[in-house]
């Protein structure tokens, strides 16, 4: 089971009771951001861009717990920036898990070990590290912009493991992604242990430096995920929504749902999501009520938004479809009962695209940040 039964009991009993009270605008996953410091420069990262005076900022343990209490959301995912950087992230968790809240810290890893020596986590089935990793090792070093980045990832997630921590990966996918490639990376992770993977097609930041490896069409977002997640091996977990994974294959159509994981950092609670920047909202019930909903979203016709597929915004429409009547629980059995895809098209084109050439993924655009960097350390 990816996700364990108590965690889906909660995220359950939560939607159905938000439902039953008519409530449509909900928190499934709160996204704290407590910092935007990080030890990584990554190309694709849009989170990293600002000057050093508000990369020196963070939020306080009392402003994490705060926000966690004001959207009720049942799951906390702490991304920045590194969260692992942050001087009170023990306190951060240790509060939101006191709160019987489920926290995935989000990390590169490259801090996990020293911070598991250092005996500042405990084991709960509270607490998860969703640990960033971008595919095998030549790929991931080179998405991160640092060669040795996947090996000390691994050592980690192997310590990990074995001190019983909940681990699960977290991977997103570019434009000119090897799908054989990254099929051999998901038996890799599997062979490591992790409970379960995540995966997500990257958003055009538009403060990336490398804006060319964004996946930017839907069509080639399916055709990916298609050859990818079709024919699926027994042994695969993902700790996501299978509905979500269908429509990243394009089995289904989705509208995004951006209030379902609200995103909340220095800066306040951000509109309308987790990519987009349109503003900020001082409290959360400011960012429900006053947010155009409307406007976002690919029915909108907003240009941000019509080749977005990415987790933020369309898996917590899975979640909501799964429990919107029969229909969606009767998918959800199914995808999870029946889960390999067998589809022989999906196999042919996996085939045909191995034998491609794939070259780099992402420019080398870390000089810029480097000053960035030690400006924040001095
Ligand atoms: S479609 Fe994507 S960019 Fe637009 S609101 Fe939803 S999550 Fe944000």
């Amino acid at each position: 089971m990816p996700v364990p039964i108590s965690q889906m009991w909660t995220v359950a009993s939560y939607v159905v009771g938000q439902r039953l009270r008519g409530n449509k605008h909900y928190a499934l996953t709160l996204m704290l951001e407590p910092l935007f410091r990080c030890n990584l420069a990554c190309a694709g990262c849009g989170k990293i861009q600002y000057p050093p005076h508000i990369l020196k900022r963070q939020l306080t343990p009392e402003q994490c717990w705060k926000a966690a209490e004001d959207c009720r959301a049942p799951v906390v995912a702490i991304p920045g920036g590194e969260p692992l950087l942050h001087p009170q992230i023990k306190e951060i968790v240790e509060g939101l898990v006191a709160r019987k809240k489920y926290v995935y810290v989000c990390t590169n890893a490259l801090l996990l070990k020293q911070r598991l020596e250092e005996g500042i986590f405990k084991p709960s089935k509270f607490l998860s590290f969703s640990v960033h990793m971008d595919g095998q090792e030549e790929h991931h070093d080179f998405a991160v912009c640092r060669e040795g980045t996947y090996q000390t990832a691994v050592e980690a997630i192997r310590l990990a493991v074995g001190m019983g921590f909940r681990v699960t990966t977290n991977t997103t996918l570019f434009d000119g992604a090897d799908p054989s490639a990254v099929r051999a990376f998901f038996d890799e992770m599997m062979a490591l242990g992790v409970e379960g993977m995540m995966v997500s097609p990257g958003y055009a930041y538009p403060k990336a430096p490398d804006q060319k490896s964004f996946l930017s069409e839907r069509r080639k977002t399916n055709d990916l995920f298609s050859m990818i997640l079709s024919n699926r091996k027994r042994g695969w977990r993902f700790n996501m929504s299978p509905l979500f994974l269908e429509f990243l294959m394009g089995k289904r159509e989705y509208e995004c749902t951006p209030w379902g994981m609200p995103t909340y950092n220095i800066f306040g609670w951000q509109r309308p999501c987790y990519l987009l920047q349109d503003g900020y909202a001082d409290t959360y019930q400011e960012l429900i009520q006053s947010t155009q909903w409307a406007n976002y979203g690919r029915a909108s016709g907003n240009k941000a938004c019509q080749q977005c597929m990415v987790h933020s915004g369309y898996e917590a429409s899975a979640v909501h479809h799964t429990f919107s009547g029969i229909g969606g629980i009767w998918a959800n059995i199914r995808a999870l009962l029946s889960g390999g895809y067998a589809d022989a098209k999906a196999a042919q084109r996996l085939s045909e695209e191995s034998k491609k050439p794939h070259g780099p993924l992402v420019q080398l655009g870390i000089t810029a940040r480097k000053s960035d960097r030690e400006e924040v350390a001095a």
